[in-house]
């Protein structure tokens, strides 16, 4: 179903779809039989499929993709980043590429579905239009990204967010970044050249499962996703006073730690308050000294804030800002709100996309 909406965009948006070819449909069973060959590729004993990026099954299910990839006549060649790419020719010479793609790499326990579907799907689009003679405009490049799941690794370097930093993060296999690009067959000192520039590509497309459930639950087969949620992070950082417990009587206490928990539960609410679908969280939270006889003089918190919308992002944090300056009067505890790098923008789908999308799902 999902797969099949997917084809139907891709032909919609190369405006190529003749008449004669206005119901090619995708071959279900052929479908559903790569996405579990794909599967076989590091099945444990226990039934589970462990593929974590570097590890051999992550290699050896490479391998086998980009045969696929050859036997459906893509031009294929691995990027400096160890994206796997298939290239498939349009008609228009300078007509940019219409991408799309997933990832094959899994996290432990993470399911047949997330990146494999998205990942078969594309072959299956390709499969599709070479059974069915159709040409398109545009050039279509079936995009496999690797390291998805270990930090975006091979996204992150095609928009040039990756820093040789992350080079050094290791995985469960063992290996760093460095030689797992090494190992896919990227090369570290020229991953620069792997970026792609702004509008680089006509469109990017991926089929994923959902993971909020929320399609499950209301009985729907697809969504259309409206964008990638923004996201910015806060260390909030309370000072009290440390005391003995004991001695110190309830009336004259700077308890941080009940601060806190007022904060976390007025972060709930406040967030609750606004209309929409962001999000507010605190994930971490750590008390000093962390004694069950002394009240917490210090407590560090996390705030993280998620939303389509920078100005919601800030709206909402203005608020919860503001709930945090009458707990600090109420409690006589210094509350400080410190930014922190982790900060990501929104970025909307294309309305044009969204169209297509919701045009072919209600046929
Ligand atoms: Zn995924």
């Amino acid at each position: 179903m999902r797969a099949l909406s997917a084809l139907f965009i891709f032909c919609c948006l190369t405006g190529n779809l003749q008449a004669q070819h206005k119901n090619p449909s995708v071959n279900q069973e052929r479908l559903e039989k790569r996405i579990m060959d794909l599967a076989q590729f590091g099945l444990q004993e226990n039934g589970e499929t462990e593929r974590v990026a570097f590890s051999d099954a992550d290699i050896a299910s490479r391998k086998w993709v980009v045969k696929i990839m050859e036997e459906l006549g893509l031009t294929v060649s691995i990027d400096y980043a160890g994206n796997i790419l298939g290239l498939r020719k349009g008609k228009e010479k300078d007509a940019k590429p219409i991408s799309f793609g997933s990832h094959t790499d899994r996290v432990p326990n993470g399911g047949n579905y997330d990146g494999c579907v998205g990942s078969m799907a594309a072959l299956e689009v390709i499969e599709v239009l070479n059974e069915n003679n159709i040409k398109t405009k545009h050039p279509l490049e079936v995009i496999v990204f690797s390291n998805e799941e270990g930090g975006v690794m091979g996204s992150r370097a095609m928009s040039g967010h990756l820093s040789k930093k992350a080079f050094q993060v290791v995985n469960s296999t063992g290996y760093d970044m460095g030689e797992g690009i090494m190992r896919l067959g990227g090369d570290t000192s020229r991953i620069k050249q792997v970026i792609r520039k702004k509008n680089a590509m006509a469109a990017f497309l991926e089929l994923h499962i959902e993971q909020g459930a929320i399609l499950e639950k209301e009985n729907r087969d697809i969504g259309i996703v409206e964008g990638i949620v923004g996201l910015k992070w806060w260390d909030v950082v309370f000072t009290g006073f440390a005391n003995h417990a004991g001695t110190t009587p309830m009336d004259s206490r700077q308890d941080a730690l009940l601060a806190a928990a007022k904060f976390v539960v007025d972060v709930n609410e406040v967030t609750n308050s606004f209309e929409g679908a962001q999000v507010g969280t605190v994930g971490r939270i750590r008390a000093e000294p962390g004694a069950p006889n002394v009240i917490p003089g210090k407590v560090v918190a996390s705030l993280e804030i998620r939303d389509l919308s920078s100005a919601i992002i800030e709206q909402v944090f203005n608020a919860i800002h503001a709930k945090a300056q009458e707990i600090s009067t109420q409690s006589n505890v210094n509350i400080e709100f410190i930014p922190l790098d982790t900060t990501a923008d929104p970025a909307l789908t294309d309305p044009s996309i969204q169209k297509e999308i919701e045009g072919v799902v209600q046929n």
